[in-house]
């Protein structure tokens, strides 16, 4: 198992270094940091995976194979244009979901 923590998501809760203080680390304002690189053996999975399971904010990510390590995933750059754009250019999904559901 591989993990990756997003410090900018960690809310200082503290519970994953509750569950695995050999993998993480608390900062004295609460918030976690990753001990090592993340590769978890075996015998450490149920711990760390309860700590994953447990965080309120989801900032513990479990990585799969072939799977880059970055904090964030890519965002578009500005101005780019995305498939979804040049499909409906004006948001037309969001007024006709608006229009199926009156009074939202
Ligand atoms: S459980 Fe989640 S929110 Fe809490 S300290 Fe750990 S990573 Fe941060």
């Amino acid at each position: 198992m591989r993990i990756r923590l997003d410090r900018t998501m960690c809310d200082g809760f503290g519970i994953c270094a509750k569950h695995a203080p050999e993998y993480f680390s608390l900062d004295d304002w609460g918030y976690a940091s990753l001990i090592g690189n993340g590769t978890v053996p075996e015998a450490d999975r149920p711990a760390v995976l309860r700590a994953l399971l447990d965080c309120p904010v989801h900032a513990i990510i479990e990585m799969h194979e072939g799977e880059p390590v970055h904090d964030r995933p890519s965002q578009p750059t500005p101005g780019a244009v995305s498939a979804d754009d040049d499909a409906n250019g004006d948001h037309a999904d969001a007024v006709r979901d608006e229009r199926m559901l009156p009074g939202l």
